[in-house]
C-alpha cells in the first residue's frame, strides 16, 4: 500500500518489462522503446535529449524523462487516482513539489487517464466536427514520467501516462490537446493543405496581424512572453497547435489570426480556400522561422 495525499492505493510492482502491469490494465500503457521507432533505447538515460516533447511538456529535464523502468505503476480505479491527484494539488506549492520529488524517488505515479478518455477530456468543448475528426486519433500512455509528441508517421500521439502525477490533471488535458491539434493538421484535409505549402495563409494571417498585438493583450502576452521564448520550437507547425489549446475564446485573437483558427475552436467557416496557391507574392526570404516570429513579435 502507498497512501498518497490522504489515499490508501495498492501498488503493484513492475519487475521487468514483460510484467509492465498497467499493460493488463489497458492495452494502450506501453513501454516507451516497445511502439517508437525514435525512442532513445532503455540504457541511455541520462544526458540525451528525448525524443519529440510537446511544447506543453518541454519544459521539463531530459535526465529521468525517458522512462520509469523498475518502477511501480498504482493501477487503481480512475475515479480513485483522480480523486487523490485532484486533493494533491491542492496542497500549497511547495508541498506539492516535495510531495512529487518523493513519489519520483521511488517511481511511483498514478495512471488515471486511458488515452480515449484523455481524447474525449481534451477536447470538450471544441466544434462537432473538429470532436469528430480528432477523436479518431489514438493516444497511447507509454510508462514514462513525461513527454510525449505526435507521430504522423503512425499518425498517432504518446503521452506519457505519469503526466496526471508529475505535472498535473489539467495540464495533461492540455497537452492532449496540443497533439491533438497536430494530428488536426496533418488530417484535416484544409489546414494539411495550407501545411503542404509551407503555410501561405498561417504566415499571412500572423503578417497582418502584427500591428494589431497592442489591442489584443492575451494573445501578445502569450505569444511573446511564452510561445517565441522557446527558440526554434517557436515555428509555424507548434503555432498552429497552440492556438486552439490556448485561445478558446476567438475574441482573444486578432482577427486575421482568429479567422485562420475560427473553424476549429468556433466553428466558423472558413473565409478562403486553402488548397489554392497564395494570389500573392510570396518572398522565399519571408518563408523563414526568422521572419515568422518577428512577424509574430510585432514588428516588421
Ligand atoms: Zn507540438
Amino acid at each position: 500500500m502507498v497512501t498518497l495525499a490522504g489515499a490508501s492505493l495498492r501498488t503493484q510492482s513492475v519487475r521487468d518489462r514483460g510484467e509492465a502491469l498497467a499493460l493488463d490494465a489497458d492495452r494502450v500503457v506501453v513501454a516507451r522503446d516497445e511502439i517508437d521507432m525514435h525512442a532513445l533505447p532503455q540504457d541511455r538515460r541520462e544526458g540525451e535529449s528525448i525524443v519529440v516533447v510537446g511544447v506543453l511538456a518541454d519544459e521539463i529535464d531530459a535526465p529521468g524523462c525517458v522512462g520509469s523502468g523498475h518502477g511501480y505503476i498504482l493501477t487503481v480505479p480512475p475515479t480513485t487516482g483522480r480523486a487523490a491527484l485532484e486533493r494533491a494539488e491542492q496542497l500549497p506549492r511547495d508541498q506539492l513539489d516535495s510531495l512529487r520529488r518523493e513519489w519520483w524517488e521511488k517511481r511511483t505515479y498514478v495512471y488515471v487517464t486511458p488515452g480515449d478518455e484523455l481524447v474525449k477530456r481534451a477536447l470538450a468543448g471544441f466544434p462537432d466536427d473538429v470532436r469528430a475528426l480528432a477523436g479518431r486519433c489514438r493516444i497511447l500512455r507509454p510508462e514514462a514520467r513525461s513527454g510525449g509528441g505526435y507521430y504522423s508517421d503512425r499518425n498517432e500521439i504518446e503521452l506519457a501516462a505519469g503526466v496526471e502525477t508529475y505535472e498535473g490533471l489539467h495540464q495533461v488535458e492540455l497537452s492532449a490537446c496540443h497533439e491533438l491539434f497536430h494530428y488536426v493538421c496533418w488530417n484535416d484535409r484544409r489546414y494539411r493543405a495550407d501545411e503542404d505549402q509551407n503555410f501561405p495563409y498561417l504566415r499571412r494571417a500572423v503578417r497582418e496581424s502584427r500591428k494589431l498585438l497592442p489591442a489584443f493583450p492575451r494573445y501578445r502576452d502569450w505569444v511573446t512572453g511564452s510561445f517565441l521564448r522557446q527558440g526554434d520550437h517557436a515555428n509555424p507547425v507548434e503555432y498552429f497547435a497552440d492556438i486552439p489549446t490556448n485561445f478558446r475564446d476567438v475574441a482573444e485573437l486578432p482577427g486575421p489570426i482568429r479567422a485562420h483558427f475560427a473553424p476549429l475552436i468556433a466553428g466558423s467557416p472558413l473565409p478562403y480556400d486553402l488548397s489554392r496557391s497564395p494570389d500573392w507574392p510570396v518572398v522565399p526570404a519571408e518563408v523563414t522561422l526568422e521572419t515568422f516570429q518577428r512577424w509574430l513579435a510585432g514588428r516588421e
